[in-house]
């Protein structure tokens, strides 16, 4: 029988598990240098792994009156690909009835994947895998106003603990608070100091 909010530390062995989160000397397209790399849809790959992630975000948000109350009238909203599988695995757990996900434009905009209409969009929960500085939150809240909908509620598998911790009010729900350590090349960095090998990664 599994929990129906597993702990933190339950929800980082499934990641470990999957391959979703990784230990070594990292190298951010950014040139920063860490030794955590997360790549969430790893996690997402595996049926058994995405629902139980998905369920027990849906319990953070169905707790809450303001979300609870309106469904199953509301929308769920994924910034960017990695939350899309999310997205379909909270609104599923929710019964919720819409789905939208964004996608950056060539000129850098986020922009919907539907198109959509003033007044189309339910109030909406916004989710995404993981959050790493609540930007890519706060670029699709401002698109959800735009078309006149409300954010009721927002969250993530995973947040960063340097990431913003509330918005519009209300605390970003997610199953594990991650503080993560960026550096520059060179001294600062304990595994350049160690001379480990680097990996570049593309996210
Ligand atoms: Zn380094």
């Amino acid at each position: 029988m599994v929990s129906l909010i597993p702990s933190p530390d339950t929800v980082m062995q499934m990641l470990k598990r999957t391959g979703a989160f990784r230990e070594g000397h990292f190298v951010y397209p950014t040139g920063k240098h860490s030794p955590h790399y997360f790549q969430m849809p790893l996690a997402f790959r595996y049926y058994d792994t995405a629902r139980v992630l998905a369920v027990a975000l849906s319990r953070k948000f169905r707790v809450e009156r303001d979300i609870s109350s309106q469904l199953p009238k509301i929308a769920v909203i994924s910034p960017s690909s990695g939350g899309i599988p999310v997205a379909f695995g909270v609104r599923d757990a929710l019964s919720a009835e819409q789905i939208y996900w964004a996608e950056r434009e060539e000129n850098g905009k986020r922009m919907f994947r539907q198109y959509v209409n003033q007044g189309e969009v339910n109030p909406c929960i916004i989710v995404d895998d993981i959050i790493r500085s609540g930007h890519a939150i706060e670029e699709t809240a401002a698109l959800v106003k735009e078309l006149g909908a409300k954010v009721i509620g927002c969250g993530a598998i995973v947040r960063f603990t340097s990431a913003t911790s509330e918005f519009e009010g209300g605390p970003i729900k997610s199953l594990v608070e991650f503080d993560a350590h960026m550096y520059d090349e060179g001294d600062s960095c304990g595994d350049c100091k160690k001379d480990a090998p680097l990996e570049h990664v593309r996210f």
